[in-house]
């Protein structure tokens, strides 16, 4: 595994607080409806289990995968790939999309392209970080956890090269060299 400096940006309490209102919102907005929550992988697996938990609806749960990063990078490679589709019908339901981070969005904007054509009753995205200045896309999620300057960030569930996904913090990543 490759070394690097960890400096921990948001701490897990810090995370957990805006999940809980982050859920709090979702359980207003769609009061009285079903939800298909979508976690995108991998990135958005652990704040996805700590979100769901919070939300007091009915809800099917699935994932998509998807690859805009290859190997040891830190900026995205800009072409998207599905890597594995949703195992659930998308027509008529409420789907939230949970990302852990948007970044140039061009990631969630391909999502939002291939899962609209499916004719959902709405169609939101919900996701932890927001790196705003990086923006190739003209899209913004719904709901957004904490908005963080153009650092690479590890941990709660995001990676370098695979590896850091299980850090309880999030933390700036600087390689060594
Ligand atoms: P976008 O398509 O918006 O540029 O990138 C979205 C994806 O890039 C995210 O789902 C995430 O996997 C990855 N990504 C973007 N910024 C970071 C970062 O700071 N750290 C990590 N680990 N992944 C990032």
């Amino acid at each position: 595994m490759e070394k690097g400096n960890l400096e921990v940006m948001i701490s897990y309490n810090e995370i957990l607080d805006r999940v809980k209102l982050l859920a709090d919102a979702i359980n207003r907005d769609f009061a009285g409806e079903e939800l298909l929550v979508i976690g995108v992988l991998k990135g958005a697996w652990i704040f996805m289990a700590d979100l769901v938990k919070y939300i007091d609806l009915p809800m099917e749960i699935s994932f998509i995968s998807v690859s805009s990063y290859s190997g040891a990078r830190t900026t995205s490679s800009g072409v998207v790939r599905l890597l594995c589709d949703v195992d659930r019908p998308v027509e008529r339901k409420n789907v939230i999309v949970v990302e852990d981070i948007i970044d140039t969005g061009l990631t969630i904007n391909y999502l939002k392209k291939i899962l609209s054509v499916r004719n959902p009753n709405s169609l939101k995205v919900c996701s932890l970080l927001d790196k705003p200045s990086r923006r190739l896309a003209d899209i913004n999620p719904d709901y957004c956890g904490f908005s963080i300057p153009d650092e690479f960030v590890v941990g709660y569930g995001l990676d370098y090269n695979g590896y850091y996904r299980n850090l309880r913090d999030i933390c700036k990543l600087k390689l060594s060299n």
